[in-house]
């Protein structure tokens, strides 16, 4: 019996930027004695179900955006007798829709890191059970991923996890409900042990792939001091000591690494936090920044976010400390209007932000937002091809509509021709040119411009275009640019990079 674990996509590039880490983590988490895993990343190439034998177990994580594909994976699985497991988020959500569409012997629900290995067990004695409640794991059990079994030069950034879970409660976001509100933090000597790991192969930019890098903000702190809660208050500081902590770790590693994040803007409240970043070797951060003004900001429950001017100079305090910002805009919030577009491009560049995403809002499962979308669609009953809207993630991939919640003033199609525009005005190329002045080599200049129109193009295929002409071609030129651009990334091995100590 051999153990496969398969990334489904419904597109191929030969090379990816960023390490799916879960085929890793659940590779760490399948026991020796069934031999190494197999791991098929199918953002590098597809699946072949040819090599399965009855009784193999195959391990298929989807999110919304793939499930399709891992049902049809499901399907080539089960017809040459083996085991098909599913997890991730979307079987977390829906685990009744994994057994009907994708012919599941059994589901994963939660984190896979502790209930992998009894999945495979009773895989073996024939006995699996329909589902499994993986639930949250603490950090203590994180699994540390198996980065020996990594394809040599297929990826330019390696990904690696410091801390599950986010306190807040966007209306657009799943992350608070799927990984809870209570951060969990991966112990620092897992963290580093990994990082060095990835040194010695050669990566030295590494993604540190958390829901939120800064889970404990002055308003936290302030809200347990006024309740005079000194549980909490300690709980907290805790917390947020384990971060300095860390980052002190990551401060050690060889100059050359280039760590990049997912943060709320709130850490630009806290200049000691991003002193210790920058000296932490963080030079990047993803900030939601979601909207420009006050009323957009209240539409998706993200009050703590600021607006207008305070949102400039917030975004430009993460550049005084190194850290390039890649700002997330969301475009058709009920407060939206068609000055708006304009107002958040300007915004943006005022700002100095490096990189930019204008997604639009998009109504995604186990969100607040998806919940709403899914009472109204249903009174109306849509279908296509016989398939209701409130399901179009099954859907074929060809006919499958993008599906946006429904603008009180404005149409999809406006918002949508409006949301290409500012992209295609953020990413013109004497505006790349400019921006890339934040990096001082020619080849790093270089760099900068390959990685802004990949992530452009590669955002156009599976983002907000519809155009399958438009989405063929993005597809051609990402493959054409991926290639040299993993080569920018990679950077000669350290085998013998030591840990630094505590
Ligand atoms: S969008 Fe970010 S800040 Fe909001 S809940 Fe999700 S992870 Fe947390």
């Amino acid at each position: 019996m051999r153990v496969y674990l398969v990334n489904p996509s419904h597109v191929s590039f030969g090379v990816a930027v960023i390490t799916p880490r879960w085929l890793y983590v659940l590779a760490a988490a399948t026991p020796t004695g069934w031999g190494d895993p197999i791991l098929c990343d199918e953002t590098l190439e597809p699946f072949d179900p040819e090599q399965l034998a009855p009784g193999d177990v195959v391990g298929i994580g989807i999110h919304t955006g793939n499930a399709l594909r891992g049902y049809e994976v499901g399907h080539e699985v089960r017809a040459r007798g083996a085991y098909v497991v599913y997890g991730g988020i979307h079987a977390t959500l829906y685990p009744d829709e994994a057994h009907t569409m994708g012919e599941a012997h059994s589901v994963v629900k939660g984190d896979g890191d502790v209930i992998w290995s009894t999945v495979i067990a009773d895989c073996a004695a024939g006995t699996p059970r329909d589902v499994y409640e993986g639930g949250r794991v603490s950090g203590g059990a994180f699994r540390p991923a198996r980065w020996d079994l990594l394809p040599k030069n297929r990826y330019m950034w390696a990904s690696v996890q410091t801390v599950r879970g986010c306190p807040k409660h966007c209306s657009f976001c799943s992350v608070w409900r799927t990984d809870g509100q209570t951060p969990r933090q991966h112990a620092s000597d897992a963290v580093i042990a990994e990082i060095v790991q990835l040194r010695r192969l050669g990566f030295r930019f590494i993604a540190l792939a958390d829901d939120n890098f800064y889970p404990v903000s002055a308003a936290d702190l302030a809200q347990a001091a006024r309740r005079n809660d000194a549980a909490r208050l300690h709980e907290l500081e805790e917390l947020r000591d384990e971060r300095f902590a860390l980052m002190a770790r990551l401060a050690r590693l060889p100059e050359d690494m280039v760590f990049y994040t997912q943060i709320t803007m709130e850490a630009a409240e806290d200049l000691t936090f991003l002193d210790a970043m920058r000296k932490a070797h963080i030079r990047g951060a993803l900030v939601g920044v979601e909207s420009v003004t006050p009323e957009g900001l209240k539409d998706v429950y993200k009050g703590f976010n600021l607006a207008g001017d305070a949102l400039v100079e917030r975004l430009q305090t993460f550049g005084k400390y190194g850290i390039h910002v890649l700002g997330s805009f969301i475009f058709g919030l009920p407060s939206d209007r068609p000055e708006t577009f304009k107002a958040t491009a300007d915004l943006a560049e005022r700002a100095g932000v490096t990189f930019a995403q204008f997604v639009m809002l998009t109504p995604f499962p186990g969100t607040i937002d998806f919940e709403r979308w899914e009472r109204d669609e249903a009174r109306v009953g849509v279908n296509i091809g016989g398939v209701p809207i409130t399901r179009h993630w099954l859907i074929p991939q060809a006919k499958r509509p993008k599906v946006y919640v429904p603008h009180p003033v404005m149409s999809s199609d406006e918002i949508r021709d409006r949301t290409q525009a500012v992209w295609d005005q953020f990413y013109a190329l004497p505006r790349i040119w400019e921006r890339s002045r934040a990096v001082e080599s020619w080849r790093g200049r270089l760099a900068f411009v390959l990685i802004s129109k990949l992530y452009r193009q590669m955002y156009a295929n599976t983002g907000i275009a519809t155009d399958s002409a438009r989405t063929a071609r993005s597809v051609r030129i990402a493959r054409v640019i991926a290639r040299p651009c993993r080569r920018l990334f990679a950077a000669a091995p350290m085998p013998h990079l030591d840990v630094p100590t505590a």
